[in-house]
């Protein structure tokens, strides 16, 4: 069988992190089986549309990594278009062959009729459904009349199992299915119309989607059926929570998978990291690199409980991409962001590349996001003016501070900033002053870089050489002398 698995956004906001972890499984799978990779746009309900929302999720995919073998614009195919607002002829075909079959029906019950029948239903506490006036009324309608909706017969008694790959079989009474619409007022399918229509006809063998699906799943089974279509395998993938075991949300942090990006995150690392809420590998293994993960991936091992976002777990997991990652790499990765903060220019001026990777290279022990260098390591970059008082307190502590700062001062002005030559100054000067050598690494450190913590004390003088550690030993000697 060939291996179709399609990823159905709706176009209603930013690419949230749990839709895009859907498509992670989608592409996954698709990649496992050297099957296709289908971007669907579900742009059916018109009131929610958001300008923009397409070219962000294709946006997010790139980002990620996920190249896409059809889909809308540029990327073709042979099922198109792949933009649902572009099928609607192929939905009014099913609509009246429906229609001429006696499964479906056309309803003008008004907007306030239907609020009516709720309100009365929720008072006698009965479930809220359509009470079927217009079933057997044989109404003459057309898509987007502006007068009627179609409506799906369900059939009356019995039951309807649908197969969930994870759950196994699930069987509902018809009793308790609504006859849902098909076909809006606008003209406009409903998403449960043009998902079976659409996946039939793109010929998709897996989807995947969110649980909260599961519900649709009998009336999507009945449509088929009366379609005369073979449903796809249906994976209803488990929500995301919060450290809190709610649903997450903006209240947890950023959901938008785009934020990541500006937030410091490497693709690769988000990718892994999504990749295994709400699935796993089968061993304790929680570094796999995108090539791993297309091996490993298998629906079976995709749980049925929901998964938590553990953003600390995504700080480690990007250190751990961040340190494994060749430094020339990573260099070009933090280019975008040190561009920003105003270090270098496109051209890595004034600095040069060479000296920007020897940074990158010092540093990368030392952050698990891009975004931390700025912190960490703007003095590579940038003067700085004062010392904040607890670091003061911690390094430039003691009534011979100043007498240290000299020596020391003089010391590395005579040596010529190899690492060997500067480990004997620093150390010449502790055994000369007969005090530990803490005594001097710590005032100098706090002198040459601005703060308490960084990389090694002497690779971090000599890249920034003689002449910028001398004038900042000055700087912070004439600081002390004025306090
Ligand atoms: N357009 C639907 C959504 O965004 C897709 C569900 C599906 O994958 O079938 O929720």
């Amino acid at each position: 069988m060939a291996i179709r698995v399609r990823f159905a956004p709706s176009p209603t906001g930013l690419p949230h992190v749990g839709v895009i972890r859907t498509a992670i499984f989608d592409w996954l799978l698709a990649r496992h089986y050297h099957g296709q990779f289908i971007l669907r746009i579900e742009d059916t309900d018109r009131s929610r549309y958001v300008e923009g929302a397409v070219e962000e999720i294709i946006g997010a995919l790139k980002w990620l990594g996920m190249d896409i073998d059809e889909g809308p614009g540029q990327i073709g195919g042979d099922h198109g278009p792949y933009f649902q607002s572009k099928r609607l002829s192929l939905y009014h075909r099913y609509a009246d062959y429906l229609v001429e079959s006696g499964k479906a029906y056309w309803c003008d019950c008004s907007a306030e009729r239907l609020d009516e029948l709720r309100a009365s239903q929720e008072a006698a506490k009965q479930d809220i459904r359509y009470d079927n006036l217009c079933r057997e009324l044989a109404l003459e309608g057309s898509p987007g009349d502006g007068k009627h909706v179609l409506r799906f017969k369900i059939p009356e008694g019995g039951t309807t199992t649908f197969h969930d790959e994870l759950r196994g079989d699930i069987t509902v009474e018809n009793a308790t299915l609504d006859d849902l619409v098909l076909i809006k007022r606008d003209g406009f399918p409903t998403y449960h119309f043009a998902c079976c229509i659409d996946d039939h006809h793109m010929a998709i063998s897996h989807v995947l989607r969110g649980e909260e699906w599961i519900p649709s799943a009998p009336k999507h089974q009945l449509i088929y059926e009366a379609i005369g279509a073979e449903p796809p395998k249906f994976v209803h993938v488990p929500v995301i929570l919060g450290p809190d075991k709610k649903k997450l949300s903006k209240r947890h942090g950023a959901t938008n998978v785009l934020e990541y990006k500006n937030m410091g995150y490497l693709p690769e690392a988000l990718f892994n990291f999504l990749a295994l809420i709400g699935w796993n590998p089968g061993d304790d293994e929680e570094i796999l690199p995108r090539e791993e993960l297309v091996e490993k991936f298998s629906v079976e091992r995709i749980n049925t409980s929901a998964g938590v976002f553990d953003i600390e777990k995504l700080d480690w997991m990007n250190g751990a991409y961040i340190r494994a990652m060749d430094t020339g790499e990573l260099t070009s990765r933090l280019k975008p962001f040190m561009a920003e903060w105003g270090w270098i220019d496109g051209n890595w001026e004034p600095w040069g590349e060479d000296y920007v990777e020897s940074v990158v290279e010092l540093m990368k022990e030392r952050m698990n996001r891009l975004t931390e260098l700025r912190e960490k390591a703007g003095f590579f970059f940038e003067d700085f003016d004062g010392f904040d008082p607890a670091d003061v307190k911690k390094s430039f502590r003691g009534d011979d501070i100043l007498s240290r700062l000299r020596m020391v001062r003089d010391a590395l002005a005579n040596c010529d900033f190899s690492l060997t030559a500067l480990e004997s100054a620093v150390r010449g000067t502790a055994d000369a002053l007969e005090v530990g050598a803490g005594k001097i690494i710590h005032p100098v450190r706090l002198a040459a870089s601005g703060v308490t913590a960084g990389p090694g004390l002497f690779e971090m003088l000599e890249l920034l050489g003689k002449d910028r550690v001398l004038a900042r030993i000055d700087k912070a000697i004439a600081w002390v002398e004025a306090q």
